[in-house]
């Protein structure tokens, strides 16, 4: 029986191009950092501490590996370099927004899902904080929408496409993979979630618009994991018919 909906944000809920819109973020992230070093080495930094964060176990929070990685070679302490992010995220980040699009029945189909009792996930690559990613659901249509847990940097200690990360994800909402549907636009760091036993939904509207470029997200996971078989494709307007035969009990069982 179903019991949770897990939802990718990037190229999921909200439509842009990672690669421009990378280019367009690092140089204003880079103006909070630029007395400490250029802005090529410090996109360099961006991406290398990224993937290092993949590396992480679950010793220590996805924020405490990132800023670990990234604080070598700069004479700042972990605490000022955060603070130096966080200041980027409450003040310049939202401008942003006009590089990406939403999906127009996103806040309908939520609702639909809420009145279904399940518990909704926002399950994006846990590499920003809670902020970055409210402010991405907010951009979505989601301004107000209380979702049951929101994976960010600080609450996670596993990075997509490692399972773990839906494993830990499963944990701290109490419900088991096997009721858990993760629903995302990527073969890999999204559906990789059938390897922790939730069931998937692949999302094909990005595809479909041409919207959707995925090089970013896997040099950020420096080619680690394989594309991984769906349980359901097809657009977000396809996801309701796919819950309610999960919910019935009628769809994909898993063991
Ligand atoms: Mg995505």
């Amino acid at each position: 029986m179903l019991k949770a909906v897990f939802f990718d944000i990037d190229n999921t809920l909200i439509y842009f191009d990672e690669e421009h819109f990378f280019r367009n973020y690092t140089p204003r992230l880079h103006r909070h950092f630029q007395d400490l070093i250029p802005l090529d080495r410090f996109v360099r930094k961006i991406i290398g501490s990224t993937q290092a964060m993949l590396a992480n176990d679950g010793r220590m929070t996805n924020a405490e590996y990132f800023l670990k990685d990234f604080a070598k070679d700069l004479p700042v302490s972990v605490p000022e370099l955060w603070t130096r992010f966080t200041e980027f995220y409450s003040t310049g980040f939202e401008p942003l927004r006009e590089l990406a699009v939403p999906h127009p029945d996103v806040p309908k189909i939520m609702e639909q899902l809420r009145s279904m009792n399940l518990k909704l996930v926002a399950a994006s690559n846990p590499v920003w904080p809670l902020l970055v990613q409210q402010k991405r659901l907010n951009w979505a249509g989601l301004d107000g929408f209380r979702f049951d847990f929101i994976a960010h940097i600080e609450n996670t200690s596993f990075c997509k496409p490692r399972p773990e990360f839906y494993a830990e994800v499963c944990w701290a909402i109490g419900e088991a993979p096997g009721a858990c549907l993760m629903v995302g636009n990527d073969s890999v760091n999204d559906m990789s979630a059938a390897l922790a036993g939730l069931l998937t939904f692949k999302v094909q509207d990005g595809e479909l618009n041409g919207r959707s470029a995925l090089g970013l997200s896997r040099e950020l996971r420096n080619d680690a994991g394989e594309p991984v078989q769906p349980d359901f494709t097809g657009g977000l307007g396809d996801l309701l018919s796919a819950v309610r035969s999960l919910v019935q009990n009628t769809g994909v069982q898993k063991s």
